[in-house]
């Protein structure tokens, strides 16, 4: 059987938690998710060389503003399209990845 979210919820300003069908709950971050962005922009921006030792990096008006997730839709039956406060929402998490990011909550 696959293992499916049962549950998500937004735990706080800044983390997601989703419950699995196997009983698992994993929280996430939302800047990790947001990193961690599956769309080819995302990825060949990751993939870039670094910038020139001399461009120090600035902090973006987005940079600054709280990060937010806005809005999450199932597609299809395998993974979840992610809306962040920063506009950003091509971004297609497969289930499969959404299971290796996140910390597991322990149970009390
Ligand atoms: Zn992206």
């Amino acid at each position: 059987m696959k293992i499916q979210p049962t549950k998500l919820e937004l735990v706080d300003a800044n983390r997601l938690r989703i419950h699995w069908s196997d009983g698992q709950v994993r929280d996430y971050a939302f800047r990790e998710l947001r990193d961690a962005c599956p769309c080819a922009t995302c990825r060949e921006k990751r993939n870039a060389p670094p910038p020139p030792a001399t461009m120090l990096p600035v902090i973006s008006e987005a940079d600054m503003r709280p990060l937010r997730i806005t809005a999450m839709k199932p597609v299809g039956s395998y993974a979840y399209s992610i809306d962040f406060s920063d506009g950003h929402s091509t971004g297609i998490y497969t289930l499969e990845s959404l299971r290796e990011m996140g910390q597991p909550v322990t149970k009390e």
